[in-house]
């Protein structure tokens, strides 16, 4: 019998991210870096959003950023989700700048504030590595 446990949807790797996914896997996060202006982004595109340039370098930043907003779903948007409810969805602004939707994990949704002070940590669901983060100690 086919095992029927709903999983969640996350990001497939594919030629654009899978650096993104293989330093993931080490625990690493790296950000696509225009080669024209220097600025980070994400999400990962060919094409830099800032100044248009074409190309682009991964580099690894700290993982440490602050949470910029969050919200609690007390909904069922996908039965994946169901056990986990009421669950929490933020926005983290890394310290190198640019912001990264994501779960925080290892708080009570209560104990979530703008601004508080969150590393990455990588979850696999299933085999692919995805970014939550969790307060700084
Ligand atoms: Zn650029």
């Amino acid at each position: 019998m086919a095992d029927e446990t709903p999983t969640k949807p996350v990001s497939q790797p594919d030629e654009l991210t899978e650096p993104f996914f293989a330093a993931g896997e080490e625990g690493r996060l790296l950000l696509a870096t225009c080669v024209v202006c220097k600025e980070m982004r994400l999400p990962t595109s060919p094409t830099c959003p800032n100044c248009l340039g074409e190309g682009y370098e991964w580099n690894q930043v700290s993982g440490r950023g602050k949470v910029y907003t969050f919200g609690i779903m007390h909904q069922r948007y996908h039965p994946a989700w169901e056990p986990e409810l009421p669950y929490n969805i933020a926005v983290v602004e890394l310290e190198e700048g640019p912001r990264m939707p994501a779960n925080i994990i290892g708080v009570e949704n209560d104990e979530i504030s703008v601004g508080m002070p969150v590393e990455v940590v990588w979850e696999l669901e299933g085999e692919i590595p995805v970014p939550r983060f969790r307060p700084l100690a």
